[in-house]
Formats: C-alpha cells, structure tokens, sequence
C-alpha cells in the first residue's frame, strides 16, 4: 500500500517554557495525517509527502524532520530561490493565536508541473489532499491538480479529501466553497468537519454535509463533529459512531488531522466503514490529551 498526501508543511514556532523563547517544529494539516499514518497505517505502508519547498536551510531541516516523522520524501521539488511557510504560536491566558507567513511559500507552486504530479499518483494507492492544499495554488494550477486527481482517481486510485475550510486563505468565501467542491467532485472520500460547513454552507445538520457531498459525487463522506457523534455516509447507508468521552481536553490541535489518518488506516486495512471511523475517534482522543499538532502515539 502507498499513501501520498499533497499540501504544504510550515515551519512552526512555538512558545517555549521560558518566556520570549520559541521551540521551531514542523506541521501542517496534510502532513500531520501523513505522519499520523506512519505510525497507525498498515505495517507495510509506504507514506509519501508531494509538496514544493525551497532550498535554503530551513527546507533541508523540513526535508530531515519530514524522513524523521517515518514519511518518504522522494516528491518533495525543489523550487530556487523560495523557502517553506512559517507560523508563529501566541499564547494569551492559555488561548493560542496563529501568525501566518505563507504568502511567498514555496509550496504555492506544488503544482506547476503536471508531470511530477502525474508520476507522484501514478506510483501511489490511496492520494489525500485538502482544502488548505487548494487555497495555496493559483486558479491555474488548482486546475492541474484536479486534472491529475480525476485522471488518477478515473485509473482505480482512490482519493481521499478533506474541506478543511479556511476562508482566510482565500479571495472570497464564494471562491472557497467552489474549489472545495471542485474537490469533492475529484474525491471518493470525504472528511469535513461539521461546524465548518454549517458556517460557510448553512448546513442544518451533519446529515446535511453528507447530502450535499455524495450529490457531488464522493462515494462516502464522513462528517465530524468535535466530541459528537461522527455521521458517515456510503452508498445511501448512514450511520453514526460516538466520540469516546475524553477527560482531560488539553489541545485539540491536529484533532481533525490525526481522526483522517485513524480512518484512512482503516480502511486501508479494508476494515468497515465503522470500524475505521471508530479508529479515527480514538486516535484523536489520545491526540486531544497532548500538546501540539503532533502527539507521540502508539495505534489506539
Ligand atoms: P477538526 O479538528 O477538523 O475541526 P473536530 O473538532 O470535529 O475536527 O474533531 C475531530 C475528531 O477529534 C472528532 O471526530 C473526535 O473524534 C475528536 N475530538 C475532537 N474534540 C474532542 C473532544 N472534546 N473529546 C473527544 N474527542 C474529540
């Protein structure tokens, strides 16, 4: 089995105990179910990240903490003259705040080349990619992407989505919500969040996102909704899976990212749509007790 995820990794920087110190990390949504999977997905899983990064200092520490997190970097293209986004964590009374400097990223250009993407596809099995992956490309090459993605997903791969709405990340809210179905249309999976959608897309319930995301065409979508109940949806059947109460909510960074890998994991391992979804629900409960984007686990 071969899973590439496509989108941008961003350096981070993030409060240290001391005050005025930063600890630098790497993260980003796409990359961080990558690096979840490498620890849940299936023993013989290669894990692959397709992204466009720079080639100062900062890229070659990205490319080593990437091969570090167990991900392949065979796809990562070397753009001159560019370097990696960055964010910066603030923390005001325990709440954290997100800087962003991703306007000159590297990653923008991800994909200017239809061959490399053609190639990256052409050699994988399951493709993740995400709204934040689309909100960083330029209409033309967003055009690309969904090419490749239909071309690949017309070939018997399958291709996995995430919405992961971002309205900040794009024109207008009108431009948004019609590249994420562009999306859903390419995609046999989906994974939005229900809160998200029910904001940009005034969905009344998560029965609402699923509706609205299989009439795109996605053969099964799954719906998640913070600690309620995770709505899936495959073929007309639906169902639902309770969260697992989690006591101590320390950090719900990466929540999202981690349940997509849980899922993807299992139904990599052709478990059932509810099994998979329930892995999904454990692995970002353990994720939701730790500190930052990505939390040391072992397969829930
Ligand atoms: P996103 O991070 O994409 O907004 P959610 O907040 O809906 O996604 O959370 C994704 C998953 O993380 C949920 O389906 C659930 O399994 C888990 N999760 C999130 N918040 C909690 C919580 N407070 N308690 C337990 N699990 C949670």
């Amino acid at each position: 089995m071969r899973f590439l995820a496509i989108g941008e990794c961003m350096a981070e920087l993030a409060p240290a105990s001391k005050p005025g110190d930063y600890h630098l990390g790497f993260a980003g949504d796409t990359f961080n179910t990558a690096w979840y999977l490498a620890r849940v997905g299936p023993e013989d899983c290669r894990v692959s990240y397709f992204s466009a990064i720079g080639q100062d200092e900062i890229f070659r520490q990205m490319r080593d903490a990437i091969s570090a997190g167990g991900i392949d970097t065979e796809y990562l293209l070397e753009v001159a003259d560019q370097t990696v986004g960055l964010y910066l964590i603030s923390l005001n009374n325990g709440e954290r705040s997100f800087s962003y400097w991703r306007g000159q990223s590297a990653a923008r250009h991800l994909a200017d080349d239809p061959g490399s993407l053609r190639r990256a596809m052409e050699n994988s099995d399951v493709i993740y990619f995400s709204g934040i992956t689309l909100a960083i490309l330029e209409e033309a090459t967003r055009d690309t992407l969904f090419d490749a993605l239909g071309a690949a997903r017309a070939s018997g791969k399958m291709i996995a989505f995430d919405p992961n709405l971002r309205p900040g990340l794009w024109p207008s809210p009108e431009c948004m919500k019609e590249a994420v179905m562009q999306g859903a249309a390419v995609s046999d999976i989906s994974l939005p969040s229900f809160e998200d959608e029910a904001s940009w897309f005034g969905d009344a319930d998560p029965e609402a996102t699923a509706e609205r995301y299989a009439a795109a065409g996605v053969d099964t979508v799954v719906v998640k909704n913070g600690a309620g109940p995770v709505l899936y949806r495959q073929s007309s059947e639906c169902g639902v899976c309770e969260v697992p109460e989690v006591a101590d909510v320390v950090d719900t960074t990466a929540a999202g990212d981690s349940f997509n890998a849980g899922v993807l994991a299992g139904l990599m391992e052709n478990r059932s749509l509810w099994d998979s979804v329930s892995l999904g629900c454990r692995l970002a409960g353990k994720v939701v007790q730790g500190r930052g984007a990505l939390v040391p686990v072992d397969r829930p």
